[in-house]
């Protein structure tokens, strides 16, 4: 390999260990279906979709296709006041994925965004709505909506916080829905509704009408798969209702087949107002994300501005670039014609038993699952957060497998066209490994 240690000083990565990183590099050089190829050479099980935005797995060349047909025709093109024919196509098929009337879609880059993008049009509506009043926002322990100033401030997770101080004011937490006595629940856990009460209690504290939305991911997935309590979801929805709290459902990993169903919201059978999405949306082949908003609220806001100037001063440089734009109709082609979330359903009973069996594995402390996606919980290493996380991530990735590790809690998402062998090596990987550490 041509890269020596010093080449490491330059580049700051993300959410990495950087100092050992440069140690121990870990490069990514190849993919190809659901395996990638390390600089040393090695073949690396794709055990997540990447960081759960591969479903149909790496290099579809109906993908690339797409992109570079439409980088020879119209490279970038400004997207205020001005259009392209694409981003009307990509949010067309977007809006057909949705429940209700959720059929206004707002383009960004990443899930961040998208999640900034949700609370700005919240507070729009609000205040077109005549109720600015409505200034605080709900979120969840252990909740992860991003990296940037309004989705950290609805995060609930401790290490993305910890570093930084004080963010955007007025932000309330509900309880997470784990528990030491839901272990190894699979599927949706039947006790823990009551946990939805939290919501009732933070509107009979404030009021009601100061609570301008509340926030949640269907499943919380960055955290280690917690699959929402039956009835939980459906019991948001009730006091939101009652309460004039919009409901937002960020589907950042569970939008696009991951619950074996087009969303989320679909799988759990509750309609938000407003859903996020980004990841799996353009097979991770470009950045985008999108925010998908109910009829509603798009006409409030945009009928409550004078005519002949801007309704929502809000956008990217990068909004619907028209290359995201050829890879999300050019993907969602793809998971149509592969009926691939049917697949993922398909596929769901199979991955789960087998990641179910590897309860009494060394170091397993819980398991939970549902659809294609899987959390592991790790006991943690000299008692410090995310230090054998680290260390399995490593390990794992020294074994051949990737998945993704936040703290000591790992996470399994197998792209949609991945086979049962496929599966089954992924559970053997990280039985082996966890074997090894305690060896
Ligand atoms: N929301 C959820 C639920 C996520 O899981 C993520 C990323 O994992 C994000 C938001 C942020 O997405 P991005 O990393 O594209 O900014």
């Amino acid at each position: 390999m041509r890269i020596t240690v010093n080449d490491f000083e330059k580049h700051w990565q993300p959410f990495t260990s950087n100092r050992e990183f440069a140690e121990n590099p870990r490069l990514i050089e190849r993919a190809d279906g659901v395996y990638y190829w390390s600089h040393r050479g090695t073949q690396i099980l794709d055990g997540c979709s990447g960081l759960f935005c591969t479903p149909a797995g790496h290099n579809r060349p109906e993908i690339i296709d797409a992109v570079t047909a439409q980088l020879k025709t119209l490279d970038y093109a400004p997207h205020f006041h001005t259009g392209h024919t694409q981003s009307f196509e990509a949010a067309d098929r977007i809006a057909k994925l949705m429940p209700g009337t959720l059929n206004r879609i707002f383009f960004g880059s990443s899930g961040s965004e998208a999640i900034d993008t949700a609370i700005k049009i919240v507070m729009a509506y609000h205040r077109a709505n005549g109720e600015g009043h409505r200034q605080r926002f709900v979120s969840r322990e252990r909740a992860y909506h991003g990296v940037n100033m309004g989705g950290t401030s609805l995060s609930g997770l401790p290490l993305n916080r910890k570093a930084f101080g004080a963010f955007m004011p007025g932000v309330v937490h509900l309880r997470h829905t784990w528990s030491a006595d839901r272990r190894y629940d699979r599927g949706e856990p039947v006790d823990g509704v009551e946990l939805a009460e939290d919501l009732q209690r933070f509107v009979n504290t404030y009021g009601g009408d100061t609570i301008a939305a509340c926030f949640v991911e269907p499943i919380a997935g960055s955290t280690g798969v917690l699959v929402p309590p039956k009835g939980y979801l459906q019991r948001l929805r009730e006091i939101c209702d009652a309460n004039g709290i919009i409901l937002v459902f960020d589907e950042v990993i569970c939008g696009f087949g991951r619950t074996g169903k087009a969303f989320g919201s679909q799988a759990f059978g509750v309609t938000p107002d407003i859903i996020t999405m980004a990841k799996a949306l353009t097979n991770g082949v470009q950045p985008m994300s999108a925010v998908a908003v109910r009829e509603d609220i798009y006409t409030k806001v945009v009928n409550a501005a004078p005519d002949g100037i801007i309704e929502l001063f809000h956008g990217y440089t990068y909004s619907a670039h028209p290359a995201a734009c050829a890879a999300a109709v050019a993907t969602l082609d793809i998971y149509e014609r592969e009926n691939l979330f049917d697949a993922a359903a398909d596929l769901s009973d199979y991955f789960l038993d087998k990641i179910f069996e590897l309860k009494g594995a060394p170091l397993i402390t819980d398991i939970r699952g549902y659809g294609l996606l899987a959390g592991i919980d790790f006991e943690p290493l000299d008692g410090v957060p995310g230090r054998r996380g680290n260390q399995l991530q490593t390990a794992l990735f020294n074994n051949g497998l990737h998945i993704k590790l936040t703290a000591d809690s790992g996470i399994v998402a197998p792209p949609f066209i991945a086979t049962r062998e496929q599966i089954d090596e992924m559970c053997d990987i990280i039985r082996k490994t966890l074997q090894e550490l305690v060896a």
